[in-house]
Parts: C-alpha cells; sequence; structure tokens
C-alpha cells in the first residue's frame, strides 16, 4: 500500500497559486508516498496541465450524485475526470454542513466517482459534542458503513477520519484517541469489504502541520494524512510529504 498525502485547497487559490504546484514538484519531484492537492474546480485543468508528467497527482473537492442533467453550478465526477482529476474528495465536514449531506448523498456521489473511475476519499469525523458525549466510535462507524459505495474495493476508496473540531483549530487528538479509531475503522472496512479492507488507505486529517506530521504517521493504521491549511504552501505540504515519505 502506497501512504497518500493529500491537500485540500477548499475555496481558496488562483491561478497565481499554481507556483505552489512548481515549488512541490521541484522539492518533491519523486516522493515515496503519493501526493495529491485538490484546488477549487477552476484550478483543476489548469493544474493538470502545470502538473503533467509530475508526481503530483490532482483531484476534486466534490461532485454531484448524478452524471449529467439540469443540475446548475454542479459537477459530475466524469467532468472532473475529463479535466484530468484522479481524485474527488467526498462527504468532508464542510460538505456535511453547509450543504446538509448525509450519508445516503455521500455514498450515491462515491458511487458516481467510482462509475468515473475516480479514487473516492470518503471523510467522516465527529463533532467536539460528539466526542464529549462518548458517541465517536458509533458516529463514525455509520458514517462509514452509509458511505462507503457499493463496489468499493482498496484500489477506488480512501477514507478520511477528520474530527470536525480539530478542522482548522489547531488543535488535534492525542495519538492514543487517532489511533483507536483509525484502529477501529479498519475493523470496521474488513468486516464490510473482507480481506481487502487491510488495503484501504485511511488518512487522518484536521490541523496537520510539519511539526506533528511525523508523530501522526508513526500510529498505526494511519496511512496518510488529509490536509487542508498547510497544503496551501509548497514548503509546508513539502515537509508533509517528507514526513510521510519517511514513515
Ligand atoms: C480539511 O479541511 O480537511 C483539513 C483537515 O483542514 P486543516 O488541515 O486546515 O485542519
Amino acid at each position: 500500500m502506497k501512504k497518500l498525502a493529500a491537500g485540500n485547497w477548499k475555496m481558496n487559490g488562483s491561478s497565481a497559486a499554481l507556483a505552489e504546484l512548481s515549488a512541490l514538484i521541484a522539492t518533491h519531484p519523486a516522493p515515496a508516498c503519493e501526493m495529491l492537492l485538490c484546488p477549487p474546480a477552476t484550478l483543476i485543468a489548469q493544474a493538470v496541465y502545470h502538473t503533467r508528467g509530475t508526481a503530483l497527482l490532482i483531484g476534486g473537492q466534490d461532485c454531484h450524485a448524478k452524471a449529467s442533467g439540469a443540475h446548475t453550478g454542479d459537477i459530475s465526477a466524469a467532468m472532473l475526470k475529463d479535466a484530468g482529476a484522479g481524485h474527488v474528495i467526498l462527504g468532508h465536514s464542510e460538505r456535511r454542513a453547509d450543504h446538509s449531506e448525509t450519508n445516503v448523498l455521500v455514498k450515491a456521489k462515491a458511487e458516481a466517482a467510482l462509475a468515473a473511475e475516480l479514487t473516492a476519499i470518503v471523510c467522516l469525523g465527529e463533532t467536539e459534542a460528539q466526542r464529549d458525549a462518548g458517541e465517536t466510535l458509533a458516529l463514525c462507524g455509520s458514517q462509514l458503513h452509509g458511505s462507503i459505495p457499493a463496489g468499493a474495493n482498496s484500489a477506488n476508496l480512501v477514507i478520511a477520519y477528520e474530527p470536525v473540531w480539530a478542522i482548522g483549530t489547531g488543535r488535534t487528538p492525542t495519538l492514543e484517541q487517532i489511533g483507536e479509531v483509525h484502529a477501529f475503522l479498519r475493523a470496521e472496512l474488513v468486516k464490510a469489504l473482507g480481506e481487502d479492507g487491510h488495503g484501504v488507505r485511511i488518512l487522518y486529517g484536521g490541523s496537520v502541520k510539519p511539526s506533528n506530521a511525523a508523530e501522526i504517521f508513526a500510529v498505526k493504521d494511519v496511512d496518510g494524512a488529509l490536509v487542508g491549511g498547510a497544503s496551501m504552501k509548497a514548503t509546508d505540504f513539502g515537509a508533509i510529504v517528507a514526513a510521510l515519505s519517511a514513515a
């Protein structure tokens, strides 16, 4: 299994920010892990052009569940594929909150992604209130089983465990808390997919930065990271890629 460092630019970045891609490729031309950036949809085609023939992969941040049709403002999985994306982030907590996305919808979107031959990165994770109430594992389990697409396997599905309270806050769970959730998710993936569940990459996301990446990557069943803020700067994301490559 090749580990994965994935960056999520969210609704940030313009064509000027593509210079960060060049800097990342120059400093990390052949990392031991996979390296993926998901810029806003407007930049995907340019980013794909910018990174052609390099180790830097480009993905989308969302797709519609339908293949095409009257859905103004939306983007289908096939359109992402056509633009050159190979991955798509789905069910990010910001989309679950801002767009009321449910597990059922995330699953449908993930099935659309698989049909378009994209790798689906399905996000899940608890709020602080759910953690305080002792509901973390039950919540993560129901999000996992509710969102896994039919036809999922270790080649086309990645799970990102992202505690909502750790996203963009500078706070992270303890290494023991991360390890507990990742071990739980691994066991649930094996229940859902059989032996192949051992090969599904489980990323940790939430305030990963150069200073904490190595210790997080040393936790069992952490197969990479989904990185928001620190993915916007090539120096920071490059340091995270280097830490994952060394793990
Ligand atoms: C994210 O948006 O998925 C994320 C993990 O953000 P940050 O790294 O900024 O906490």
